[in-house]
């Protein structure tokens, strides 16, 4: 469990690499300057749903899927491929109570917004929210953990009281593309007004973008003037 004297006694600790157990990186990032080499950035990839593309293009290119059928989300920046060695901070953050995963995957996540030229900050950040039947069961939502340093580093407000999760949908990553979208629909839906305000939704891993569309959807309705989605990885094809 996070409290003020575990944060106490890791302020006080050297950094050390959540993946190798090596010297972390100071002043404060639990992750090597080589276990961080060994991530894939998500890149090239489509500016609008984040789905990796081929070759070397880059820029904004939109895929030919967000051209037939529009999302509600403006924009996709996800930082890396979800890939080893990565995938394996993710689900010790998701299912084992990795708290320091997700400083560190949120410290990336943040770095790289803020040397995007191409992402345009928003006003306020929404990480996905979870049901209240799961979170108690984790004990924390691990979209806000990421959150957190991601909103220190870039300076936006993260806020956790503007959209509820009130159905407990099945794991989307057992389903098809078009039984994620339906599994979804109705999961959400806004505490209050975000009247004209842009928002970027942040969630641990983006796979179809269903989740996503679903939120940025809802706030949508609740007045926001745009949505975009950040994600730690995307685990598209
Ligand atoms: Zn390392
Ligand atoms: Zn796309």
């Amino acid at each position: 469990m996070v409290n003020g004297w575990s944060i106490f006694v890791h302020s006080l600790l050297p950094p050390s690499c959540v993946l190798c157990g090596g010297p972390g990186q100071p002043p404060d990032l639990d992750l090597c300057a080589a276990c961080e080499l060994d991530l894939l950035p998500n890149s090239p990839a489509c500016a609008r749903c984040g789905d990796p593309l081929a070759g070397n293009a880059g820029g904004t290119l939109v895929c030919g899927a967000c051209i037939r059928r529009k999302p509600h989300f403006h924009a996709t920046y996800c930082a890396f491929r979800y890939t080893y060695p990565l995938d394996r901070l993710v689900l010790g953050l998701k299912f084992h109570g990795a708290i320091a995963h997700g400083r560190v995957l949120g410290t990336l996540l943040g770095q790289r917004v803020s040397s995007q030229a191409l992402v345009a900050l928003p006003d306020l950040i929404v990480p996905t929210p979870l049901s209240d039947a799961r979170f108690r069961e984790r004990g924390y939502n691990q979209a806000t953990e990421l959150g957190r340093p991601v909103s220190r580093i870039l300076g936006i407000p993260l806020r956790t009281d503007l959209v509820v999760r009130q159905r407990h949908t099945r794991e989307q990553a057992a389903l098809t593309r078009k039984d994620r979208r339906k599994n979804v629909r109705g999961a959400f839906a806004a505490t209050a007004l975000v009247t004209d305000a842009s928002i970027a939704v942040l969630d641990d891993v983006v796979t179809t973008g269903s989740t996503a569309n679903e939120l940025a959807r809802v706030l949508l309705g609740a007045g926001a003037r745009e949505v975009q989605v950040w994600a730690v990885a995307h685990a598209g094809h």
